[in-house]
């Protein structure tokens, strides 16, 4: 089932939007069909035609889990019931006595796998800033396993040297691993710069529309494959044929939405850092932000969300009840525009002082730009801060 001819020179948006269009070779359908079935004839004993179960291995999925493969530049692809059951099943790796070194501005659902369910199991974690070398190997033990990375992360939009990070784990015997869902391969290949093991949430950016939960594991070099290949089989946190379509056809499009996502945020963000209202801006296509030439070497592009400071928490409630066109809702990746809260929301599983050392306060909102007309998203959240503004002026008249 593949006739993958030199389709593997091909430029990044072509790859993408030929995502299993020759791989159907009965009818020649463009659109892979959506394989149903669980179990598979054999042709004679001890025969197979490379499916047996579904569960194993399944005909849309696989193409799915080539087609990253091939995009992350790594040897296999694997295709997950969402984001956090990826990353339990490379966890499932790690057993007893086995330690990690994560980032600090983490996730809220990885932080809390690895501190209330890993932990179950034996595992234990130390957190730092990834950018900071020095951090990272004082933290290094001889039973630590793995480093996980996120850059950017997520909403601080910290940015690490994936080469250096995973240059130093390699020449400690320890496994690198980097969350890619906010750039995707489109914008930064880690496996080339080094990582074993890229995984995605790929209900944001990769789907991109609001509305498939899947997540993705793509692995570097035969082994370490195939170990992940017997996890995946064993824990079975598997993604179904409907969503294994319906994100392949998501992922056509990546490339033209990465692109808007990432024109409408530097926009937007140009335009909040020159709000007087406005604290801060964390955005790493801003040369003012710390990781800007670090973020340039290592990626063609920047992700579609940013995080920023309102110089008064009053202003926050009053905002996220004016914005209009932006929906207050949690998630970020899609093509409409998500406005959500980190301090109560995604990152509510984060205990308090490392929020605060990390700097997700009371102040912060993220914002995940989608690809409507950047003019009407300007002007949603304009009006939403001026609306804000004016009750918190007369607030203060009232109460004064
Ligand atoms: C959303 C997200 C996850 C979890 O993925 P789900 O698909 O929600 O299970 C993991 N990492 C990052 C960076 C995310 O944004």
């Amino acid at each position: 089932m593949s006739s993958q001819d030199n389709r593997e020179q091909l430029k990044i948006e072509s790859r993408l939007a030929q995502i299993g269009s020759v791989e159907e070779p009965v009818t020649g359908a463009v659109s892979f069909p959506i394989y149903q079935a669980t179990a598979f004839r054999h042709p004679q004993l001890g025969k197979s035609t490379g499916f047996d179960y579904a569960r194993t291995k399944s005909p849309t999925r696989k193409v799915l889990e080539d087609a990253i493969a091939q995009l992350e530049s790594g040897d296999a692809g694997f295709a997950c019931s969402s984001g956090m059951a990826a990353l339990q099943t490379i966890f499932a790796k790690f057993g007893q006595g086995d330690h990690l070194i994560v980032s600090l501005d983490l996730y809220g659902g990885t932080y809390r796998l690895i501190e209330k369910v890993m932990s179950r199991y034996g595992v234990t974690a130390s957190y730092v800033d990834t950018n900071d070398l020095d951090g990272i190997e004082a933290l290094a033990q001889p039973n630590t396993k793995a480093i996980v990375i996120e850059t950017p992360t997520n909403p601080l939009m910290m940015i690490t040297d994936i080469e250096k990070v995973c240059t130093w784990a390699r020449s400690k015997g320890i496994l690198s691993i980097v969350d890619n869902t906010l750039l995707t391969p489109f914008f930064q290949r880690p496996i080339e710069l080094g990582a074993d093991i890229v995984v995605h949430s790929a209900t944001k950016y990769l789907g991109g529309h609001n509305d498939v939960l899947a997540g993705l594991i793509v692995t570097k070099g035969k082994e370490l494959s195939e170990e992940i290949a017997f996890l995946h089989n064993s824990i079975g946190a598997v993604l179904n044929p409907q969503d294994s379509w319906l994100l392949m056809r998501g992922m056509k499009t990546l490339a033209i939405r990465m692109e808007r996502h990432q024109h409408n945020a530097t926009r937007m963000a140009e335009y909040l850092l020159q709000h007087p209202d406005v604290e801060s801006v964390y955005y790493p296509a801003l040369p003012s932000h710390p990781g800007y030439d670090v973020q340039n070497r290592q990626s063609s592009g920047n992700t579609g969300i940013f995080s920023f400071k309102m110089k008064d928490a009053r202003y926050i409630e009053p905002i996220l009840r004016h914005i209009r066109l932006i929906a207050f809702a949690e998630s970020l990746g899609g093509v409409e525009s998500l406005m959500t809260y980190p301090a109560v929301q995604t990152h509510a599983d984060i205990p308090e002082e490392i929020r605060r050392k990390v700097g997700v306060d009371e102040k912060l909102l993220r914002y995940s730009v989608g690809i409507e007309h950047i003019e009407d998203l300007i002007a949603d959240l304009s009006r939403a801060i001026e609306l804000a503004k004016q009750e918190i002026e007369e607030g203060v008249t009232l109460h004064g």
